[in-house]
C-alpha cells in the first residue's frame, strides 16, 4: 500500500530533509546529492522550511480536512499532520498553489484517499520524491451508476465509518514506515479510534433505523452518500454523482424533480461545499422541503458543527433522520 517512485531513496531523503530544516543550507546540498534538484530548488524556495517554529515531527501532509483529522487521531504526538486543502474547500477539481507544490516537496509522507478523488494528485506529485499511502485501499467499492463517472468507485469511501477503519489500518502501516520507533503507539491510537468509529457506526444505524420504508430515500446535491445509504439501508438519489463543472444540468434536476415527486420524498439535502441552488429549484418544484446541509467533502472550522469527522457523521446522520420524520420543525 506503500506507493513511491522510489520508496527506499523517498525514506533516505526523508532523513535529510528532515535534517534540512534545521540546517537549511546542508540539507540543500544532500537533498541536490540524494533526490535531485527540484528538492533543493523547494527547500531555498521555502527557506527554513515547516520546522522554522522549532517543530521537527515528520509532517504528513493529507489532500483534505476529513483525512487530516483521522490521521491526527492516529498519529497522537508523534507526527505533525496538516491538509493540503482548507476548510470548505472544493476537493474534486483543486488547483494545487505553488506554494502547496512546495509544501507536498517538504513533506515526509503523503496521503491520498485514492479512487479519483483527487483528480489533481498525480499532477500534484509528479514532479517530487515524498512517499505517500493511499489510504482507501482495500476497502469494499461502490460503483458510480451515471454521468460520465460511470463504472468507476465511488471516491467518497470515508462516510462509513466502517471503511474508515480500514483508512485507520492503512494508516498505521505508513506512520510505523515512517516512524518504526513509534510503531506500538500508532497502533494503540488506532484500536482506540477503530473503537469510537464502531460507536458511531452503531449511532449512525441507529439514527436512521426508526424511518418508515417509504421514507427511506436520501437526495442529496452531490452522489456522496452511496457507503452511508448502503450502511443505512437507505435508497440514494442525487442530482450530480461527482462535483465537476458540469452539473446540474436541466436533465439532472429534471431526474431528481421525478424521484422526489414519484417517492413523495419529505425532504432533499445538500453538501456544505457546493451551491445549494439547484436543490432549491427541487424544493420549488415538489413538496419536499430543504432538509438542511450535511458535511462530506470537508469538515468545519473548530467553532462550526463539525471541526471532527466523528461530529461529521453523526451531524449528518441526525439531519438526514430529523428532516425525513419531520422532528426537526
Ligand atoms: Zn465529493
Amino acid at each position: 500500500m506503500f506507493r513511491s517512485r522510489n520508496r527506499n531513496q523517498g525514506q533516505s531523503q526523508n532523513r535529510h530533509l528532515s535534517r534540512g530544516r534545521r540546517l537549511a543550507g546542508v540539507g540543500c546540498v544532500l537533498a541536490l546529492l540524494v533526490g535531485g534538484v527540484t528538492a533543493c530548488a523547494n527547500i531555498d524556495a521555502a527557506g527554513a522550511g515547516a520546522g522554522s517554529d522549532g517543530d521537527d515531527r515528520p509532517v504528513v501532509l493529507t489532500t483534505f480536512t476529513v483525512l487530516a483529522d483521522v490521521a491526527e487521531n492516529v498519529a497522537g504526538e508523534h507526527l505533525r499532520v496538516e491538509s493540503i486543502t482548507k476548510v470548505g474547500a472544493e476537493i474534486h477539481g483543486y488547483e494545487p498553489t505553488p506554494g502547496d507544490i512546495r509544501r507536498a516537496a517538504e513533506a515526509d509522507l503523503i496521503l491520498d484517499n485514492g479512487m479519483n478523488l483527487e483528480a489533481w494528485f498525480e499532477q500534484f506529485v509528479s514532479g517530487i520524491d515524498v512517499p505517500h499511502a493511499v489510504v482507501s485501499e482495500g476497502i469494499d467499492e461502490i460503483d458510480i451508476r451515471e454521468d460520465a463517472y460511470a463504472g468507476m468507485p465511488n471516491p467518497h469511501a470515508w462516510m462509513s465509518p466502517t471503511n474508515v477503519q480500514v483508512y485507520v489500518d492503512n494508516m498505521v502501516a505508513a506512520f510505523s514506515e515512517l516512524d518504526p520507533a513509534h510503531a506500538s503507539e500508532y497502533a494503540a491510537n488506532a484500536a482506540a479510534y477503530k473503537e469510537e468509529l464502531q460507536g458511531v457506526q452503531d449511532d449512525l444505524v441507529a439514527a436512521l433505523a426508526p424511518l418508515p420504508e417509504e421514507q427511506r430515500a436520501l437526495v442529496t446535491c452531490e452522489g456522496a452518500f452511496s457507503y452511508l445509504a448502503r450502511d443505512a439501508g437507505l435508497a440514494e438519489q442525487y442530482i450530480w454523482a461527482v462535483n465537476a463543472e458540469q452539473q446540474a444540468t436541466p436533465r439532472q434536476i429534471a431526474a431528481t424533480i421525478e424521484f422526489v415527486r414519484e417517492n413523495d420524498v419529505p425532504a432533499v439535502f445538500c453538501e456544505s461545499t457546493v451551491s445549494a441552488a439547484p436543490m432549491q429549484r427541487v424544493v420549488e418544484a415538489t413538496a419536499a422541503e430543504f432538509g438542511g446541509v450535511l458535511y462530506v467533502d470537508s469538515l468545519s472550522e473548530a467553532s462550526g458543527p463539525v471541526p471532527t469527522y466523528l461530529d461529521m457523521i453523526r451531524h449528518d446522520a441526525n439531519t438526514i433522520a430529523a428532516a425525513l420524520t419531520g422532528t426537526s420543525k
